[in-house]
């Protein structure tokens, strides 16, 4: 059965109490040999044999508990072997227990059978001296301490009281008490050695779960005493430590480490200062600390007493998402430009300088334009467009001087702010080096890509104007460095605003235009080089505006298709010209003008679809012009419409071939029924080049099954030569008819219906 301290007493502190009983056996034995000796004097004293047996049996014990302890060094049981330890206490209570039983009988005998003071004063002396070493050796073994100071203690009472008289009775009583009180006294040195032991555990405990929640948790963690010392502190601490003071740490003054960490370099100042300034005023708060190599400390001071606490969060990671976030807010992904945004951060503080401190430098604004851009993406794919505008801005950064700055503005759209040039005409030098880098051809993929670009250069000498006014003004200048031919710098002039506002003026005009029926229709007779004969009419807008006069399309076109009014314009042209068309004899028909902008707004299909149900027209009498440039702009959208509309018997026409890239792959992809000679080439027919020209174009026409038209012819040595020597089949132009009202269209046709009538009559501006 185990006892209570084997089973209160964690197993290390119980076998190191088991050890401590058998720890002094010399002393022990010579405590027996000293009492049987004793024992023997009195045996003499009162020449009593009963206690010459005492006296061996003491002795004789004292040998058996000598031996029992040194069986006991020589099992070497474990420090934390409880059970082998209760088998040991077990042996020291069975042989603590004669021991007690011995001294009890020895007292007992010498009171009763001896009859000799001596005798009496050496068994009680040393049967209590035994007793006070049993409870300053055995007190961690309640067990045996009881049982020890019941077997000595109820023989010695019983001897005291039988041996009779007052004073033995009194000396009993007091024997008893003092016994009970040694029991006592036992009974608290336990109880104190086990509040320590307990004690320690618990505080062993507790640190054991400090270190665990230390070592586990993802900040690093140090603490200092009042002096500012670090005590405690975590491997993250450590290792953070060691990224910026490599060394000893533990047991050092922190705001010495950080001085030191300072005085090198490796710590930005203000931070280390302010650390050392809170870890010494034990204050609270927090420091970030940047160290070299984009590391991040966020370091949290927060004392209570005369303790401090730093908390170190590594937040590089965090940081380097904010930079990243940061940059993908300010620069373009696929360039590694200033976006348009940060752009206009950056030049509006520059012009508000400007202003204030009244500098009259020559500042300018450049936009930059890739000619042609979305004919290469649409051409090559956007990996390759993607590849331009990258290598454009590289050769835009190479030939500007460092200290411009230079965003994309999206698309294939770039900006420049430059300060400093002294002159316009130094200005104008600088773009013109941007568009000298752009005569080497690019090498995209291996393949050489020709790309010019177009520059609209403003200067800012006028404080008044903000980014955004400058920004428009340069805007003017590209369009007209574009309209200009492309591949051009143009620097803005006050008359491009005039010309902008008069086109503003026009756009709110040309609403109300055709809300109020402002527009007009002119017909254009198409006709047959053999017969002479109208075979259709082109339907061309016209706009007479009642105190601007006549305003061309080649103006108001481009504006309406600016502002997204063409498709409007278009549905009425539909609308219009297939009910025209309705009123002209036999299978004449209509053609009508589409723009870019209507494949991508427009509802092509359902605009013709309602201008045929609603006039009655066959489709094989309406034909559709399209340009190659639109169709280029609008690829997919306009093979769709186009091919439905081809579908419907509705004939497509490319017009004004050969200005545009005149590439043959749009002839191949799409459904064409005619290709319309410019009428640049009609003009030029002096050179026989450009006979040849119209010659083959018409040729190819032919082969591939294309109705040719000529158009432009003015003269009848025009016609002369294309019906000598070309295959065109169709003629327009001022020779055959001018665009001509509903009316007199009429009138013609009916004319021209009567073979041999001339045609010149009708020929006028
Ligand atoms: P376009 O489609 O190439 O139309 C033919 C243009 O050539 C017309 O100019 C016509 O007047 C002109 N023309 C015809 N014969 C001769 C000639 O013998 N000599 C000369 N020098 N010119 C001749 P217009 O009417 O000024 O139209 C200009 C352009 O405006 C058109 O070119 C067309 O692209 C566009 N446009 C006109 N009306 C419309 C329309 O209703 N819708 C759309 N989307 N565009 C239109
Ligand atoms: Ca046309
Ligand atoms: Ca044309």
């Amino acid at each position: 059965m185990a006892s209570t301290a084997a089973k209160s007493l964690p197993a290390i502190d119980y076998v190191s109490i088991v050890r401590s009983v058998y720890k002094d056996r010399r002393g022990m034995l010579i405590g027996a040999i000293s009492a049987g000796t004793t024992a023997a004097a009195a045996g003499f004293s009162a020449n009593s044999r009963i206690i010459f047996v005492h006296a061996a049996a003491l002795i004789v014990i004292g040998m058996l508990r000598f031996f029992d302890a040194r069986q006991f060094e020589a099992a070497a049981i474990a420090d934390d072997d409880a059970e082998g330890a209760s088998e040991w206490e077990f042996r020291a209570t069975i042989t603590g227990c004669l021991a007690g039983l011995v001294y009890g009988s020895w007292c007992f005998s010498s009171l009763i059978f001896a009859n000799d003071p001596f005798a009496v004063l050496a068994s009680i002396a040393l049967s209590v001296a035994a007793l006070v070493g049993v409870c300053t050796r055995n007190f961690g073994l309640d067990r045996l301490v009881t049982l020890q100071i019941v077997f000595v203690g109820v023989p010695l009472g019983a001897g005291l009281f039988i041996a009779g008289g007052i004073y033995h009775a009194i000396l009993a009583l007091m024997i008893i008490t003092l016994m009970i009180s040694f029991r006592k006294l036992a009974g608290d040195v336990r109880a104190i050695l086990l509040a320590a032991v307990h004690g320690r555990e618990q505080a062993s405990n507790l640190a054991q779960q400090l270190d665990t929640a230390l070592d586990t948790m993802q900040h690093g963690l140090c603490m200092l005493d009042g002096a500012g010392v670090i005590r405690v502190a975590n491997d993250r601490a450590l290792l953070a430590f060691q990224s910026f003071a490599p060394g000893e740490w533990l047991d050092q003054p922190l705001s010495a480490l950080i001085a030191a960490a300072d005085e090198v370099g490796f710590l930005p100042r203000t931070a280390a200062e302010r650390l050392i300034d809170m870890v010494t005023e034990q204050g609270s708060g927090k420091v970030l600390l940047s160290l070299p190599d984009a590391v991040h400390f966020e370091v949290t001071v927060s004392s209570r007493g005369d303790r401090t606490v730093l908390l170190f969060e590594d937040i590089s990671e965090r940081m380097r998402a904010e930079e990243r976030i940061n940059f993908m807010a300010r620069y373009d992904a696929l360039t590694g430009l200033p976006n348009r945004a940060y752009f206009t951060d950056m030049v509006a503080t520059e012009l508000e300088d400007r202003r204030n401190f009244a500098r009259g430098d020559h500042a300018a604004v450049m936009i930059i334009d890739i000619d042609d851009f979305k004919h290469v993406n649409d051409t090559m794919g956007h990996l390759v467009g993607d590849k331009l505008l990258a290598e454009t801005s590289v050769r835009l950064r190479q030939s500007l001087p460092t200290r411009a700055l230079l965003a994309r503005l999206g698309g294939d759209e770039f900006i420049v702010y430059l300060a400093g040039c002294d002159t316009a005409e130094a200005l104008l030098a600088h773009a013109g080096t941007i568009l000298t880098a752009f005569v080497t051809p690019f090498n995209i993929g291996g393949e050489q890509l020709v790309t010019n670009i177009s520059v609209g250069v403003v200067e800012a000498t006028n404080l008044a104007d903000d980014l955004d006014a400058l920004m428009v003004k340069a805007d003017l200048a590209l369009y007209q460095a574009k309209g200009n031919g492309k591949g051009q710098v143009e620097l803005f002039q006050d008359a491009m605003d005039t010309d902008y506002r008069y086109r503003q003026k026009l756009k709110t005009e040309l609403r109300l235009a055709l809300e109020t029926g402002g527009l007009t229709l002119n017909y254009q007779p198409i006709v047959d080089i053999v017969t002479r004969r109208v075979v259709g009419c082109e339907a061309l807008a016209r706009w007479h505006h009642p105190q601007l006069g006549s305003i061309p399309p080649s103006l108001f076109i481009p504006i309406a298709e600016e502002t997204g009014m063409i498709s409007e314009i278009t549905r009425w042209v539909l609308q219009t010209a297939t009910a025209q068309c309705m009123t002209w004899p036999g299978d004449i028909s209509v053609a009508v003008n589409i723009s870019a902008r209507d494949f991508r707004s427009g509802n092509i299909a359902e605009m013709v679809d309602s201008a045929l149900k609603r006039s009655g027209l066959p489709p094989q009498r309406l034909e559709v012009e399209v340009t190659e440039t639109a169709v280029i702009e609008e690829r997919d959208a306009a093979s769709k419409i186009l091919n439905a509309l081809a579908e419907q018997g509705i004939s497509i026409a490319l017009d004004d071939f050969g200005t545009g890239y005149s590439s043959l792959s749009y002839l191949q992809a799409l459904p064409f029924s005619k290709l319309k000679i410019d009428r640049s080439f009609v003009a030029d027919l002096g050179s026989p080049r450009a006979l040849k020209l119209i010659a083959n174009v018409a040729r190819l026409g032919k082969d591939i099954n294309l109705i040719v038209t000529a158009e432009g012819v003015e003269t009848e040595a025009q016609l002369e030569m294309i019906a000598t020597y070309t295959k065109v089949d169709q003629i327009q132009g001022y020779l055959f008819g001018v665009p001509l009202p509903a009316r007199d269209i009429a009138e013609l046709i009916s004319r021209m219906a009567t073979p041999g009538s001339p045609a010149q009559k009708v020929r006028h501006g």
